[in-house]
């Protein structure tokens, strides 16, 4: 996946589900999905369904504040159903970031006694 915001990612194609995943939820919005390589128990994804320029949250327009206030909303969600005892959410944003894919996505993690500060 190239950095620059030029190309579909692989999340493009969950989305039209040309390639399958472990969808958790759906909206008109947005889908939520388990991560392919889980960083704790509980690990999943939130994206928007139209990437429409959001490559990475640093990217993010005046006008999309309320899809991203959206996905925030539906991350703690599905956050509390999954892991009533508390959650992470990560957003990785560009190389420094640790970004590897090109399409906005907040991580939620949980469902294990999460360290602080990450690595
Ligand atoms: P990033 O490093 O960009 O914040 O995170 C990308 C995440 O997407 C990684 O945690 C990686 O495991 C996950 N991922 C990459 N490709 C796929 C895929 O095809 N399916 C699923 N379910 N997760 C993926």
């Amino acid at each position: 996946t190239v950095g620059d915001g030029s190309s579909p990612t692989i999340f493009d194609k969950i989305v039209s589900g040309e390639i399958p995943s472990n969808k958790i939820h759906d909206d008109e919005l947005c889908i939520a999905f388990r991560d392919v390589n889980p960083q704790a128990p509980v690990h999943f994804l939130v994206i928007p369904k139209n990437r429409d320029g959001l490559t990475q949250l640093s990217k993010a327009r005046e006008d999309q504040k309320a899809l991203l206030g959206h996905l925030m909303y539906v991350a703690q969600e599905l956050g509390q159903k999954e892991c009533p005892g508390g959650f992470r959410i990560v957003i990785n944003d560009g190389k420094d970031g640790a970004q590897s894919v090109y399409h906005l996505h907040l991580h939620v993690m949980g469902g294990r006694s999460m360290q602080w500060p990450p690595g």
